[in-house]
């Protein structure tokens, strides 16, 4: 469903991505680990175009996300849901008014059609009683679910989540890895920057490694895990396991 084939990204003199190749399967969880600085984040921007290439390919579907016009590209990054660190949701509206938005803007659904798909994901991320409450009266372990509920609202046939869970207390993290857990068992694509290890050891298909802008080894977890063939990786993991 998403192919990335030698992506290279530079701010100014600054090459942060490197000649980065890698395929994702439709149904595949991606778990993409590394130190600070690696260049994770900025990958995953690229999947989605948030961030333009400097060089190399990142297919979606088969079209060439750096090759096609912004309309185009608009109609493309649709189908791929994100959810950051920080939650962003709208504050002014409540929680129901925040997951009708796009879909009812941009997909031009019917209020009802929106809602009831509303309503229905609140219900997977165990929300449901929370629809008509504004986000800041929840705690950071709900507005992220709603941030996921609000990504799925869309439809996506990708969701990118770039560190969904590191600035939340500890015991909210559990609540949004269920729900992520969830989402990974029905069958959606997802790739998922993460320090939570447990979750990428559970869930994911394969793990990539990455250091100084390049991905440096790839792998089932437990391959990756338990018998690192890189140097930086056992490393890295030596610290964080
Ligand atoms: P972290 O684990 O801290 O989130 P990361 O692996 O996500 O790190 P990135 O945020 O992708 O790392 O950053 C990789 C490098 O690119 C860093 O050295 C960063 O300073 C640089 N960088 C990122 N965004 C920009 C930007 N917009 N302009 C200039 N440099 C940038
Ligand atoms: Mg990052």
């Amino acid at each position: 469903i998403l192919e990335v084939k030698h992506l290279s990204k530079k701010f100014g003199q600054t090459d942060v991505l490197k000649d980065i190749d890698g395929t994702v399967k439709s149904g595949q969880v991606i778990c993409v680990i590394g130190p600070s600085g690696a260049g994770k984040s900025t990958f995953l921007r690229c999947l989605n175009l948030l961030e333009k290439p400097t060089s190399g390919e990142v297919n979606f579907e088969g079209t060439d996300l750096t090759n096609v016009d912004d309309k185009h590209l608009v109609n493309l990054r649709e189908r791929m849901g994100m959810v950051f660190q920080s939650f962003n949701l709208f504050p002014n509206m409540t929680v129901l008014e925040n997951l009708k938005l796009a879909p009812v803007r941009v997909k031009h659904l019917s209020d009802e059609e929106a809602e009831k798909t509303a309503m229905h994901l609140l219900g997977l991320v165990g929300l449901k009683e929370k629809a008509h409450v504004y986000p800041s009266s929840l705690s950071g372990g709900q507005q992220q679910r709603v941030a996921i509920a609000r990504a799925l609202a869309m439809n996506p046939e990708v969701m990118l989540f770039d560190e969904p869970t590191s600035a939340l207390d500890p015991e909210m993290v559990g609540e949004v890895l269920e729900v992520m857990q969830k989402l990974a068992n029905e069958g959606m694509t997802m790739v998922v920057v993460t320090h939570e290890m447990g979750f990428a050891k559970e869930v994911a298909d394969e793990v990539w490694f990455m250091a100084d802008g390049y991905i440096l080894e790839k792998g089932k977890p437990e391959e990756l895990f338990d018998n690192p063939q890189n140097e930086r990786a056992k490393d890295f993991i030596g610290k964080i396991i």
